[in-house]
Protein backbone atom coordinates (compact mmCIF):
# COMPACT_ATOMS: atom_id res chain seq x y z
CA UNK A 1 0.00 0.00 0.00
CA UNK A 2 1.73 3.41 -1.17
CA UNK A 3 2.04 5.49 2.07
CA UNK A 4 -0.38 8.69 1.97
CA UNK A 5 1.45 10.31 5.14
CA UNK A 6 4.22 9.95 6.33
CA UNK A 7 5.42 11.24 9.36
CA UNK A 8 8.52 11.77 11.67
CA UNK A 9 8.04 12.50 15.31
CA UNK A 10 11.18 14.10 18.02
CA UNK A 11 10.51 11.54 20.50
CA UNK A 12 9.12 7.69 21.17
CA UNK A 13 5.82 8.59 23.00
CA UNK A 14 5.14 11.37 20.57
CA UNK A 15 5.11 9.17 17.81
CA UNK A 16 2.82 6.68 19.36
CA UNK A 17 0.65 9.77 20.54
CA UNK A 18 0.54 10.65 16.90
CA UNK A 19 0.21 7.53 15.72
CA UNK A 20 -2.93 6.50 18.23
CA UNK A 21 -4.69 9.47 16.92
CA UNK A 22 -4.48 8.67 13.06
CA UNK A 23 -5.36 5.21 13.70
CA UNK A 24 -9.11 6.53 15.15
CA UNK A 25 -10.19 6.80 11.56
CA UNK A 26 -9.51 2.90 11.59
CA UNK A 27 -6.61 2.98 8.69
CA UNK A 28 -3.76 0.69 9.48
CA UNK A 29 -0.78 2.77 10.84
CA UNK A 30 2.77 2.03 11.36
CA UNK A 31 5.34 2.89 13.47
CA UNK A 32 9.12 2.34 12.88
CA UNK A 33 11.56 2.70 16.45
CA UNK A 34 14.33 4.72 14.59
CA UNK A 35 14.85 4.85 10.81
CA UNK A 36 14.45 1.39 9.30
CA UNK A 37 17.61 -0.31 7.91
CA UNK A 38 16.07 -1.97 5.02
CA UNK A 39 13.79 -0.11 2.41
CA UNK A 40 10.11 0.02 2.68
CA UNK A 41 7.88 -3.28 1.98
CA UNK A 42 4.79 -3.49 2.45
CA UNK A 43 4.15 0.06 4.11
CA UNK A 44 0.76 1.27 5.87
CA UNK A 45 -1.38 4.23 4.42
CA UNK A 46 0.09 6.12 7.72
CA UNK A 47 4.10 5.13 8.39
CA UNK A 48 5.35 7.23 11.35
CA UNK A 49 8.94 7.49 12.23
CA UNK A 50 9.93 7.63 16.03
CA UNK A 51 13.02 9.51 16.06
CA UNK A 52 15.12 10.58 19.56
CA UNK A 53 16.12 14.09 18.58
CA UNK A 54 14.47 16.87 20.58
CA UNK A 55 17.46 17.88 22.24
CA UNK A 56 20.45 16.11 20.33
CA UNK A 57 22.38 18.37 18.44
CA UNK A 58 21.33 20.29 15.65
CA UNK A 59 23.25 18.72 13.15
CA UNK A 60 22.22 15.29 14.26
CA UNK A 61 18.40 15.83 14.61
CA UNK A 62 18.82 17.45 11.09
CA UNK A 63 20.53 14.61 9.25
CA UNK A 64 18.09 11.92 11.39
CA UNK A 65 15.17 13.54 9.86
CA UNK A 66 16.59 13.94 6.29
CA UNK A 67 17.44 10.32 6.35
CA UNK A 68 13.27 9.32 7.82
CA UNK A 69 12.30 11.80 4.79
CA UNK A 70 13.72 10.13 2.63
CA UNK A 71 12.54 6.77 3.69
CA UNK A 72 9.59 8.18 3.70
CA UNK A 73 9.76 9.15 0.48
CA UNK A 74 10.76 5.57 -0.43
CA UNK A 75 7.55 4.55 0.71
CA UNK A 76 5.68 6.93 -1.87
CA UNK A 77 4.33 9.51 0.92
CA UNK A 78 4.40 12.87 -1.01
CA UNK A 79 2.72 14.28 2.36
CA UNK A 80 4.62 15.13 5.40
CA UNK A 81 4.57 15.43 9.10
CA UNK A 82 6.85 17.09 11.66
CA UNK A 83 5.61 15.81 14.93
CA UNK A 84 6.96 17.57 18.29
CA UNK A 85 5.77 18.27 21.66
CA UNK A 86 2.06 19.89 22.09
CA UNK A 87 4.59 22.34 24.92
CA UNK A 88 6.56 23.37 21.87
CA UNK A 89 10.19 21.56 24.01
CA UNK A 90 12.82 23.30 22.18
CA UNK A 91 15.95 25.33 22.96
CA UNK A 92 16.90 28.63 21.22
CA UNK A 93 18.94 26.58 18.83
CA UNK A 94 16.11 24.11 17.95
CA UNK A 95 15.47 21.44 16.89
CA UNK A 96 11.92 22.12 15.88
CA UNK A 97 13.23 25.35 13.51
CA UNK A 98 15.96 23.77 11.89
CA UNK A 99 14.51 20.54 11.33
CA UNK A 100 11.24 22.20 9.59
CA UNK A 101 13.63 24.00 7.16
CA UNK A 102 16.04 21.05 6.40
CA UNK A 103 12.49 19.57 5.37
CA UNK A 104 11.05 22.45 3.83
CA UNK A 105 14.64 22.62 1.50
CA UNK A 106 14.78 18.65 1.02
CA UNK A 107 10.74 19.12 -0.30
CA UNK A 108 11.34 21.97 -2.07
CA UNK A 109 8.33 23.58 -0.29
CA UNK A 110 8.24 27.90 0.93
CA UNK A 111 5.76 27.54 3.49
CA UNK A 112 4.88 25.45 6.63
CA UNK A 113 2.57 25.63 9.23
CA UNK A 114 3.04 25.11 13.19
CA UNK A 115 0.12 24.00 15.06
CA UNK A 116 1.56 22.23 18.48
CA UNK A 117 -2.32 22.64 19.92
CA UNK A 118 -4.01 19.84 21.64
CA UNK A 119 -7.20 20.60 23.55
CA UNK A 120 -7.99 17.68 24.91
CA UNK A 121 -4.88 17.02 27.04
CA UNK A 122 -5.50 21.26 27.86
CA UNK A 123 -2.79 22.48 24.95
CA UNK A 124 -4.15 25.48 23.55
CA UNK A 125 -2.91 28.40 21.10
CA UNK A 126 -4.20 32.42 21.51
CA UNK A 127 -2.76 34.82 19.01
CA UNK A 128 0.47 33.02 18.73
CA UNK A 129 0.82 32.38 23.25
CA UNK A 130 0.74 28.72 24.19
CA UNK A 131 -1.82 27.77 27.08
CA UNK A 132 -1.22 24.39 29.06
CA UNK A 133 -4.56 24.29 30.89
CA UNK A 134 -5.26 28.10 31.99
CA UNK A 135 -1.62 28.88 32.15
CA UNK A 136 0.59 30.63 29.77
CA UNK A 137 3.27 27.75 28.48
CA UNK A 138 6.42 30.00 30.24
CA UNK A 139 3.51 30.01 33.97
CA UNK A 140 3.38 25.96 33.71
CA UNK A 141 5.51 23.73 34.89
CA UNK A 142 7.23 23.67 31.79
CA UNK A 143 9.31 26.44 32.71
CA UNK A 144 11.26 24.14 35.28
CA UNK A 145 11.81 20.93 32.68
CA UNK A 146 15.03 19.55 33.07
CA UNK A 147 16.44 19.62 29.73
CA UNK A 148 14.19 22.26 27.58
CA UNK A 149 12.92 25.20 29.94
CA UNK A 150 10.28 27.02 28.50
CA UNK A 151 10.71 30.67 29.36
CA UNK A 152 8.17 32.41 27.09
CA UNK A 153 4.61 31.54 26.19
CA UNK A 154 4.79 33.57 22.38
CA UNK A 155 5.49 30.74 19.44
CA UNK A 156 6.33 33.58 17.33
CA UNK A 157 9.31 34.39 19.19
CA UNK A 158 10.31 30.87 20.52
CA UNK A 159 10.54 29.78 16.71
CA UNK A 160 12.23 33.00 15.27
CA UNK A 161 15.78 32.71 16.82
CA UNK A 162 15.59 28.70 15.47
CA UNK A 163 14.92 29.76 11.83
CA UNK A 164 16.51 31.91 8.61
CA UNK A 165 13.38 32.99 7.31
CA UNK A 166 10.33 34.71 8.57
CA UNK A 167 8.14 33.57 10.86
CA UNK A 168 4.17 34.63 10.97
CA UNK A 169 1.05 34.09 12.22
CA UNK A 170 -2.59 33.15 10.93
CA UNK A 171 -4.60 33.73 14.34
CA UNK A 172 -7.83 32.39 15.63
CA UNK A 173 -9.83 35.26 13.95
CA UNK A 174 -8.52 33.82 10.84
CA UNK A 175 -9.17 30.36 11.61
CA UNK A 176 -12.79 31.26 12.56
CA UNK A 177 -13.70 31.97 9.49
CA UNK A 178 -12.69 28.62 8.26
CA UNK A 179 -10.55 26.77 5.50
CA UNK A 180 -10.98 29.61 2.94
CA UNK A 181 -10.54 32.26 4.80
CA UNK A 182 -6.93 30.48 6.49
CA UNK A 183 -5.85 29.32 3.11
CA UNK A 184 -6.24 33.17 1.48
CA UNK A 185 -4.22 34.28 4.77
CA UNK A 186 -1.67 31.76 3.99
CA UNK A 187 -1.22 32.90 0.25
CA UNK A 188 -0.87 36.50 1.49
CA UNK A 189 1.75 35.39 4.09
CA UNK A 190 3.72 33.96 1.51
CA UNK A 191 3.41 36.57 -0.71
CA UNK A 192 5.12 38.77 2.14
CA UNK A 193 8.00 35.86 2.02
CA UNK A 194 6.73 34.44 5.41
CA UNK A 195 8.12 30.86 5.59
CA UNK A 196 6.68 29.64 8.99
CA UNK A 197 3.23 30.41 9.92
CA UNK A 198 1.75 29.85 13.40
CA UNK A 199 -2.02 29.21 13.36
CA UNK A 200 -3.81 29.34 16.46
CA UNK A 201 -5.89 26.93 17.60
CA UNK A 202 -8.07 26.86 21.02
CA UNK A 203 -10.45 23.81 20.23
CA UNK A 204 -11.27 20.68 18.57
CA UNK A 205 -13.03 22.30 15.51
CA UNK A 206 -9.92 24.67 14.88
CA UNK A 207 -8.37 21.79 13.75
CA UNK A 208 -10.48 20.97 11.59
CA UNK A 209 -10.53 24.37 9.97
CA UNK A 210 -6.70 24.01 9.98
CA UNK A 211 -6.34 20.57 8.54
CA UNK A 212 -8.51 21.10 5.79
CA UNK A 213 -6.91 24.10 4.57
CA UNK A 214 -3.19 22.44 4.92
CA UNK A 215 -4.18 18.91 3.66
CA UNK A 216 -2.32 19.37 0.73
CA UNK A 217 0.46 20.99 2.09
CA UNK A 218 3.73 18.76 1.04
CA UNK A 219 4.92 19.44 4.66
CA UNK A 220 2.73 20.26 8.18
CA UNK A 221 4.16 20.36 11.38
CA UNK A 222 2.75 20.53 15.24
CA UNK A 223 1.94 18.68 18.14
CA UNK A 224 -0.32 15.34 17.03
CA UNK A 225 -4.07 16.83 17.19
CA UNK A 226 -3.82 18.79 14.16
CA UNK A 227 -3.07 15.86 11.78
CA UNK A 228 -5.94 13.83 13.91
CA UNK A 229 -8.53 15.41 11.28
CA UNK A 230 -6.23 13.80 8.18
CA UNK A 231 -7.38 9.95 7.90
CA UNK A 232 -11.42 11.46 7.51
CA UNK A 233 -10.46 13.99 5.22
CA UNK A 234 -8.25 11.78 2.62
CA UNK A 235 -10.86 9.19 3.08
CA UNK A 236 -13.41 11.83 2.14
CA UNK A 237 -11.91 12.77 -1.34
CA UNK A 238 -10.56 9.43 -2.27
CA UNK A 239 -6.47 10.13 -1.67
CA UNK A 240 -6.94 6.99 0.63
CA UNK A 241 -9.45 4.27 -0.07
CA UNK A 242 -11.41 2.70 2.26
CA UNK A 243 -9.85 -0.47 2.12
CA UNK A 244 -6.61 1.12 2.91
CA UNK A 245 -5.88 -2.14 5.33
CA UNK A 246 -7.94 -1.87 8.32
CA UNK A 247 -6.14 -2.10 11.65
CA UNK A 248 -5.76 -5.70 13.05
CA UNK A 249 -7.36 -6.29 16.49
CA UNK A 250 -5.51 -9.87 17.60
CA UNK A 251 -6.38 -11.59 21.03
CA UNK A 252 -4.02 -11.85 23.49
CA UNK A 253 -4.20 -14.06 26.63
CA UNK A 254 -4.06 -12.28 30.07
CA UNK A 255 -1.07 -12.81 31.45
CA UNK A 256 1.03 -9.37 31.55
CA UNK A 257 3.15 -7.03 33.62
CA UNK A 258 2.73 -3.41 34.40
CA UNK A 259 6.50 -1.60 34.59
CA UNK A 260 6.79 1.73 35.17
CA UNK A 261 9.78 4.07 35.52
CA UNK A 262 7.87 7.44 35.33
CA UNK A 263 8.18 9.70 38.04
CA UNK A 264 5.73 11.87 36.88
CA UNK A 265 2.86 13.34 39.10
CA UNK A 266 0.71 11.83 37.11
CA UNK A 267 2.11 8.55 36.73
CA UNK A 268 2.58 8.55 40.83
CA UNK A 269 -1.01 8.64 41.27
CA UNK A 270 -1.68 5.95 38.36
CA UNK A 271 0.79 3.51 40.45
CA UNK A 272 -1.14 4.58 43.96
CA UNK A 273 -4.63 3.68 42.39
CA UNK A 274 -3.58 0.37 40.43
CA UNK A 275 -2.04 -0.65 44.27
CA UNK A 276 -5.33 0.58 46.05
CA UNK A 277 -7.34 -1.63 43.78
CA UNK A 278 -4.91 -4.80 45.28
CA UNK A 279 -2.49 -5.12 42.03
CA UNK A 280 0.60 -7.24 42.98
CA UNK A 281 3.22 -4.68 43.15
CA UNK A 282 7.15 -4.28 43.75
CA UNK A 283 9.40 -1.33 44.40
CA UNK A 284 12.44 -0.84 42.91
CA UNK A 285 15.05 0.90 44.85
CA UNK A 286 17.69 3.05 42.60
CA UNK A 287 20.26 2.36 45.36
CA UNK A 288 19.52 -1.02 46.08
CA UNK A 289 19.52 -1.89 42.54
CA UNK A 290 23.29 -0.12 42.13
CA UNK A 291 24.50 -2.51 45.18
CA UNK A 292 22.71 -5.73 44.25
CA UNK A 293 21.12 -5.43 40.64
CA UNK A 294 17.66 -6.50 39.78
CA UNK A 295 17.92 -9.68 40.89
CA UNK A 296 15.09 -9.78 44.13
CA UNK A 297 12.89 -7.69 41.90
CA UNK A 298 13.08 -10.64 39.44
CA UNK A 299 13.07 -13.58 41.57
CA UNK A 300 10.02 -11.57 42.84
CA UNK A 301 8.57 -11.56 39.51
CA UNK A 302 9.05 -15.32 39.07
CA UNK A 303 6.82 -16.03 41.85
CA UNK A 304 4.03 -13.92 40.68
CA UNK A 305 0.34 -15.13 38.78
CA UNK A 306 0.76 -12.58 35.24
CA UNK A 307 -2.83 -12.95 35.04
CA UNK A 308 -2.86 -10.39 37.67
CA UNK A 309 -0.60 -7.85 36.04
CA UNK A 310 1.69 -7.92 38.68
CA UNK A 311 3.16 -3.72 38.74
CA UNK A 312 7.26 -2.91 39.11
CA UNK A 313 7.90 0.59 39.39
CA UNK A 314 10.59 2.89 40.23
CA UNK A 315 7.98 5.88 39.93
CA UNK A 316 9.18 7.95 43.78
CA UNK A 317 8.51 11.32 45.01
CA UNK A 318 10.46 14.15 43.80
CA UNK A 319 13.03 13.86 47.25
CA UNK A 320 13.38 10.20 46.97
CA UNK A 321 14.52 10.66 43.44
CA UNK A 322 16.77 13.81 44.03
CA UNK A 323 18.62 11.17 47.06
CA UNK A 324 18.74 8.57 44.86
CA UNK A 325 20.50 11.11 41.85
CA UNK A 326 22.71 12.75 44.31
CA UNK A 327 24.16 9.18 45.73
CA UNK A 328 24.84 8.04 41.91
CA UNK A 329 24.27 10.79 39.62
CA UNK A 330 21.33 11.73 38.01
CA UNK A 331 22.05 9.81 34.52
CA UNK A 332 23.72 6.58 36.33
CA UNK A 333 20.55 6.27 38.59
CA UNK A 334 18.33 6.50 35.67
CA UNK A 335 20.07 4.06 33.34
CA UNK A 336 20.24 1.74 36.78
CA UNK A 337 16.40 1.98 37.58
CA UNK A 338 16.07 1.78 33.33
CA UNK A 339 17.98 -1.18 32.90
CA UNK A 340 16.58 -3.09 35.63
CA UNK A 341 12.81 -2.41 34.16
CA UNK A 342 14.41 -3.48 31.04
CA UNK A 343 15.43 -7.40 32.58
CA UNK A 344 11.87 -7.36 34.16
CA UNK A 345 9.90 -7.11 30.85
CA UNK A 346 12.44 -9.35 29.11
CA UNK A 347 11.48 -12.30 32.09
CA UNK A 348 8.03 -11.17 31.76
CA UNK A 349 7.93 -11.93 28.24
CA UNK A 350 9.74 -14.93 28.90
CA UNK A 351 7.39 -16.38 31.46
CA UNK A 352 4.61 -15.68 28.62
CA UNK A 353 3.62 -12.51 29.37
CA UNK A 354 1.65 -11.07 26.61
CA UNK A 355 0.39 -7.75 27.33
CA UNK A 356 2.93 -4.55 28.83
CA UNK A 357 2.12 -1.49 30.00
CA UNK A 358 4.81 0.70 30.23
CA UNK A 359 4.91 4.26 31.94
CA UNK A 360 8.06 6.60 31.00
CA UNK A 361 8.93 8.28 27.80
CA UNK A 362 12.43 7.02 28.79
CA UNK A 363 11.23 3.74 30.00
CA UNK A 364 9.39 2.60 27.09
CA UNK A 365 12.49 3.46 24.95
CA UNK A 366 14.59 1.47 27.22
CA UNK A 367 11.77 -1.43 27.28
CA UNK A 368 11.24 -1.98 23.61
CA UNK A 369 14.98 -1.90 22.92
CA UNK A 370 15.31 -4.73 25.12
CA UNK A 371 12.49 -6.78 23.30
CA UNK A 372 13.90 -6.02 19.92
CA UNK A 373 11.10 -4.38 18.65
CA UNK A 374 11.80 -1.93 15.93
CA UNK A 375 8.40 -1.77 14.47
CA UNK A 376 4.52 -1.37 16.16
CA UNK A 377 1.03 -1.98 14.59
CA UNK A 378 -1.18 0.65 16.65
CA UNK A 379 -4.50 -0.91 18.16
CA UNK A 380 -7.04 0.87 19.77
CA UNK A 381 -6.77 3.91 21.81
CA UNK A 382 -6.47 3.76 25.91
CA UNK A 383 -6.31 7.76 26.78
CA UNK A 384 -5.99 10.71 24.35
CA UNK A 385 -2.80 10.26 22.54
CA UNK A 386 -2.00 6.32 24.47
CA UNK A 387 -2.81 3.51 22.35
CA UNK A 388 -2.59 0.14 22.43
CA UNK A 389 0.43 -1.13 19.78
CA UNK A 390 0.89 -4.65 18.67
CA UNK A 391 4.24 -6.04 18.47
CA UNK A 392 6.48 -9.16 17.72
CA UNK A 393 9.26 -10.43 20.28
CA UNK A 394 11.43 -13.21 20.44
CA UNK A 395 8.66 -14.46 17.38
CA UNK A 396 5.43 -13.95 19.54
CA UNK A 397 2.52 -11.16 19.44
CA UNK A 398 2.80 -8.65 22.29
CA UNK A 399 0.39 -6.18 23.21
CA UNK A 400 2.40 -3.50 24.39
CA UNK A 401 1.23 0.51 25.38
CA UNK A 402 3.68 3.23 25.88
CA UNK A 403 2.51 6.06 27.68
CA UNK A 404 4.99 9.59 28.81
CA UNK A 405 4.82 10.69 31.90
CA UNK A 406 1.26 12.94 32.29
CA UNK A 407 -1.18 11.07 30.23
CA UNK A 408 -3.77 8.87 30.96
CA UNK A 409 -6.21 9.55 34.38
CA UNK A 410 -5.72 7.94 37.42
CA UNK A 411 -7.32 4.43 36.59
CA UNK A 412 -4.79 4.70 33.59
CA UNK A 413 -3.14 1.08 34.69
CA UNK A 414 -6.52 -0.66 35.24
CA UNK A 415 -8.07 1.10 32.13
CA UNK A 416 -5.72 -0.21 29.67
CA UNK A 417 -5.77 -3.68 30.65
CA UNK A 418 -9.93 -3.67 30.59
CA UNK A 419 -9.68 -2.20 27.27
CA UNK A 420 -7.65 -4.72 25.55
CA UNK A 421 -10.11 -7.33 26.69
CA UNK A 422 -12.81 -5.03 25.37
CA UNK A 423 -10.97 -4.66 21.92
P1 LIG B 1 8.53 10.51 32.03
O1 LIG B 1 7.80 10.14 30.77
O2 LIG B 1 7.61 10.66 33.21
O3 LIG B 1 9.48 11.68 31.85
P2 LIG B 1 10.81 8.75 31.76
O4 LIG B 1 10.83 7.25 31.77
O5 LIG B 1 11.02 9.43 30.44
O6 LIG B 1 9.43 9.22 32.42
O7 LIG B 1 11.92 9.34 32.71
C1 LIG B 1 12.04 8.98 34.04
C2 LIG B 1 13.53 8.76 34.33
O8 LIG B 1 13.70 8.69 35.74
C3 LIG B 1 14.05 7.43 33.77
O9 LIG B 1 15.35 7.58 33.28
C4 LIG B 1 14.03 6.53 35.00
O10 LIG B 1 14.98 5.47 34.89
C5 LIG B 1 14.40 7.50 36.08
N1 LIG B 1 13.93 7.07 37.42
C6 LIG B 1 12.82 6.35 37.69
N2 LIG B 1 12.68 6.15 38.99
C7 LIG B 1 13.73 6.75 39.60
C8 LIG B 1 14.13 6.90 40.96
N3 LIG B 1 13.42 6.36 41.94
N4 LIG B 1 15.26 7.58 41.20
C9 LIG B 1 15.97 8.12 40.19
N5 LIG B 1 15.64 8.03 38.90
C10 LIG B 1 14.54 7.35 38.59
Amino acid sequence: MTTVLGSIADDFTGATDLAGLLARSGVRVSLHIGVPDAPPQETAAFEVIALKCRTAPVAEAVAETRAALAWLRAAGAERFFWKYCSTFDSTPEGNIGPVAEALMQDLGVEQTIYCPAFPENGRAIFMGNLFVGRDPLAESPMKDHPLTPMRDSNLMRLLTPQVTRPVGLADRLTVAKGPEALRAELQRLKREGVAHVIVDAVANDDLGVIAEACRDMRLMTGGSAVAMPLPALYLADGTLSAQAGAAEHPRFDPAGVVLSGSCSAMTRAQVAAYQAQGAPSCKLDPLTLAAEGPGAALAWLAGQDLARCPLIYATAEPAEVRRAQEELGTAKAGVIVEEALAACAIAARDAGASRFVVAGGETSGAVTKALGVARLDIGPEIAPGVPWTYCTSAGRRLAVTLKSGNFGAETFFAEALSKLEAA
